[in-house]
């Protein structure tokens, strides 16, 4: 992910679509820094698509009636609702941790760039 960091006012805040090279502050250059995703990163990617899954499914055989997914009578459906919100709650906790860590190794970086100068 890529974080932007403002050599005036010294702000380093992730980089957004819509602000592209420029501080949210005060407007001037800034510059990028990018952090790889980490394992937490990747595992919210994955709980997001098991949370759309069984929304799906949920949605497929609870409302629809969908007969592809009679496979899911076997199911309540207050477990499939538990699923879809312990998945969406887990992905939010692991993007959270994702965003800390990104954070700190963003500042990591904008301490050595510093002191080399
Ligand atoms: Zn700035």
């Amino acid at each position: 992910m890529k974080f932007c960091y403002c050599p005036e006012c010294k702000t380093l805040h992730p980089r957004n679509w819509y602000s592209r090279e420029k501080c949210e502050v005060c407007n001037s250059e800034c510059t990028t820094i990018e952090v790889r995703r980490s394992i937490y990163g990747l595992s919210m990617y994955f709980v997001s698509i098991v949370a759309m899954i069984l929304i799906l499914l949920y949605v497929g055989h609870f409302q629809m009636e969908v007969s592809v997914f009679d496979f899911m009578s076997s199911l309540s459906s207050d477990v499939v609702v538990a699923g879809i919100f312990g998945s969406i709650g887990l992905a939010f906790a692991l993007q959270y941790m994702d965003l800390r860590r990104a954070s700190n190794e963003a500042e990591r970086i904008v301490r050595n760039m510093e002191g080399r100068n």
